[in-house]
């Protein structure tokens, strides 16, 4: 008899992970969404719950989890600064406890585990652009350490699994992602300006716009997850998943005011703590590994975002 893969996906009812859900069921998966909508909703995932291999679960993972799966894709963790810094000792909580539980359930079921990393273990960065190697500059004591610290934690932890378990792990570093289902109050930069523009309203540059950011398009980065996962026991990462289109965000701005048409003006706000000044993937090892690069520029996909956003609001 031939068995679906069971597929975890924590997280799976927020941005990134209920478009992994929705890639995996195409691929024929069996997916367990794991959230406990601290960030995510369920209006992501309400189209996929009448598929029979689809199944939500509303749980919280820094408690323990009984499940039996084969795969794990660990995205469970507020992403954007607004919301991590809402709770930031529950942003620690979910990537120490929640990443030791669901660690334990791998090893209880010798499943492969994917941790969905992040370039903010780089810090504010000296080196550019960022390859794997660069051990980061990251502020243990600052406001975003919850998150970056948090993310670090995690990464040590899968590699003693690894070391002490022998798991199979995957590290994905996931550089700035947007595009359709983030949250237009998450307070990120794309969504914040797309949803700014679109209402006529200022854009809110923090600092003087200069610091820049490299913005990957959400299908390109799920894409870049799924090849992950499926490289043989070798490769453990971190790998960089990124586009490395570089873009100050006075640039991003600019391009969001042509694309919409907007009346929009440009206003200045400080500068937030810690606000790394530059961020670029370096991502040699996924184009040889993962034979993976991005496919969608940043003008392309953000007429896609902006698309979504227009009928968001005009369904409202
Ligand atoms: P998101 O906030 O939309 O999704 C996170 C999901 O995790 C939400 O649905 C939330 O409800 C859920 N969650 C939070 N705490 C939980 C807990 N304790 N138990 C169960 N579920 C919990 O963010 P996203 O952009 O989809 O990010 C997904 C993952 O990718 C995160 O781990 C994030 O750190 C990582 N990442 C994202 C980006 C990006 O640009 N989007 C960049 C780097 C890394
Ligand atoms: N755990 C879990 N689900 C499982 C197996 C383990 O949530 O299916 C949790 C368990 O609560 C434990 C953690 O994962 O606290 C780490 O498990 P591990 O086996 O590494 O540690 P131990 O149980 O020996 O402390
Ligand atoms: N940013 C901005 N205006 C906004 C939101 C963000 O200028 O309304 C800046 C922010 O200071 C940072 C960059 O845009 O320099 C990216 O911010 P985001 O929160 O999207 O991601 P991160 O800082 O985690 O890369």
């Amino acid at each position: 008899m031939y068995f679906n893969k069971r597929v975890l996906v924590t997280g799976g009812a927020g941005f990134l992970g209920s478009h992994l859900c929705e890639r995996l069921l195409a691929e024929g998966q069996d997916v367990l969404c794991v959230d406990n909508l601290y960030t995510g909703s369920k209006h992501h995932i309400a189209h996929l719950l009448s598929d029979h291999n689809f199944e939500f679960m509303r749980h919280d993972i820094t408690f323990p989890m009984y499940v039996e799966v084969d795969e794990i894709y660990n995205l469970a963790c507020p992403a954007s600064p607004v919301h991590y810094q809402n709770d930031p000792v529950a942003t620690t909580k979910v990537n120490v406890h929640g990443a030791i539980n669901m660690l334990g359930l791998a090893k209880r079921r010798r499943a492969k585990i994917l941790q969905a990393s992040t370039s903010e273990v780089y810090g504010d960065p000296d080196v550019h652009p960022q390859p794997e190697s660069y051990v980061g500059s990251v502020n243990p004591i600052g406001p975003r350490s919850c998150y970056d610290e948090g993310k670090r934690c995690a990464e040590t932890l899968f590699f003693d699994y690894w070391r002490q378990h022998r798991l199979q792990i995957k590290i994905a570093r996931i550089f700035n992602t947007y595009g359709p289902r983030m949250h237009p109050n998450d307070g990120r930069v794309v969504s914040n300006f797309i949803v700014q523009a679109l209402n006529d309203q200022p854009i809110t540059i923090y600092g003087d716009g200069s610091q820049t950011r490299s913005f990957a398009y959400v299908d390109d980065l799920i894409e870049g997850l799924v090849r992950l996962m499926k490289t043989d026991d070798a490769v453990t990462g971190p790998i960089n998943l990124g586009n490395p289109g570089e873009f100050t965000i006075l640039e991003l701005a600019k391009k969001i005011i042509e694309i919409t048409g907007s009346t929009s003006k440009i206003v200045h706000h400080p500068l937030p703590i810690d606000d790394p000044r530059k961020r670029k993937p370096d991502i040699s090892l996924a184009r040889d590994i993962l034979k993976w690069q991005p496919a969608v520029d940043l003008d392309a996909g953000l007429e896609k975002t902006i698309a979504y956003f227009e009928t968001l609001f005009s369904e409202k």
